[in-house]
């Protein structure tokens, strides 16, 4: 299976015990749940979110597996838009809001 270089396999978040990519869910050691580790020596912090890729493959190098492994809809790139006014509300008000209805790539979506 094809891993990014950083990626460096599943970690137990109790245990700490290492796994290789085809572990799943839970470390059988102890029954916590696993978490992908990565070498960030192996990311250019210089590329990082600035390819040209959608959504969440932007942060490419900091996923387990590349972009051209994932099977996806094209979801991701809502756009964020600055909500000034709102920020002018009481500090836990958000600067700014997902439009939603609108993607990169200017598909409408149907929220449920
Ligand atoms: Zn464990």
């Amino acid at each position: 299976m094809q891993t990014t270089d950083a990626f460096d396999g599943l970690a137990c978040t109790d245990c700490g015990a290492s796994f290789g990519v085809d572990e799943h869910g839970r470390c059988p050691d102890c029954g916590a749940p696993l978490s992908p580790a990565y070498d960030l020596d192996a990311v250019d912090p210089a590329a990082f979110g600035a390819r040209d890729a959608p959504g969440q493959y932007r942060f490419g190098d900091l996923l387990p597996f590349p972009a051209d492994a994932a099977i996806t809809a094209g979801e991701g790139g809502t756009p964020l838009v600055r909500t000034d006014r709102l920020a002018e509300e009481p500090a836990s008000t958000p600067r700014t809001s997902k439009t939603r209805g609108a993607t990169r790539r200017g598909r409408s979506t149907t929220a449920g």
